[in-house]
């Protein structure tokens, strides 16, 4: 089976007073094993060090980003490399904030998944459509093309979490139904599956975010192709343990 994964995606949030505060309240938190639920938290690149030594074991850390090939001259960016050497096992690409506000495309996405996996990355790759996408009938065609433009560069797909997040979703307060989180879910496992092989349509995990809360989690935790979450808001809070239960 795929392990419920869930990952806590904190933005550009927090001083170092509540980041301390944060890992601590993660830190006491009862949650099913490790071999039950796989937690993923992603602070911000500055206080990566910081989380990754002071959180549990059981938990790992996550980059929001990288450059999209070896570092160099370009003035802002963190590579992929620089995350390998610091310990930091995973990262975070695609996000639509990254997409919509950044202009990042999907191109660029698969270029950035491709290379981060080449440097032994595991990637919380994400996929989602706008609210008008949504209403003009076009959400699969659009998460299908995004989808695509990592396929097309990516051939190992077991260090890939697909995170279907729809954009209209995002700290809204407007949570996906059940079941409109699975019939997504199911569309892309299906993609997989004619696109990529069967093996991989049935190992990765297709994981929700957008508005996930402690009171909606249980409900979307229980459709079959919801492999776990990609929190924002809440994964500050300590509600990101109740969203972590919601693996049993
Ligand atoms: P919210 O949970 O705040 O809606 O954010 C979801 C998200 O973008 C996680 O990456």
């Amino acid at each position: 089976g795929r392990k419920f994964f869930v990952g806590g995606n904190w933005k550009c949030n927090g001083t170092s007073e509540e980041v301390k505060k944060i890992v601590s309240t993660l830190n006491a938190g009862e949650v099913p094993s490790q071999d039950v639920v796989e937690v993923v938290v992603s602070p911000p690149f500055v206080f990566l060090q910081l989380v990754k030594s002071s959180l549990r074991p059981e938990f790992h850390v996550a980059a929001q980003n990288c450059w999209v090939k070896k570092g160099g001259a370009f003035t802002g960016e963190v590579s992929a490399e620089m995350l390998v050497n610091l310990g930091i096992p995973w990262v975070i690409l695609g996000h639509s904030e990254r997409r919509l506000i950044l202009n990042e495309s999907n191109e660029f996405v698969g270029d950035k998944v491709a290379y981060a996996l080449s440097k032994g990355l595991k990637v919380i790759a994400c996929v989602g459509e706008t609210l008008e996408q949504r209403e003009s009938g076009s959400t699969m065609e659009v998460v299908a093309a995004q989808t695509k433009a990592i396929a097309d560069k990516v051939s190992n797909w077991a260090d890939v979490v697909l995170a279907y997040e729809p954009v209209w979703a995002i700290g809204t307060g407007k949570v996906a139904s059940p079941a409109q989180a699975q019939e997504v879910h199911s569309e892309l496992r299906k993609w997989l599956q004619a696109n990529t092989s069967p093996e991989v349509a049935a190992t990765t995990r297709i994981i929700y975010g957008g508005s996930v809360s402690g009171a909606n989690c249980k409900e979307l935790a229980a459709k079959p192709d919801v492999d776990g979450f990609l929190v924002g808001g809440a994964s500050l809070k300590p509600e990101f343990i109740d969203i972590i239960k919601a693996a049993e």
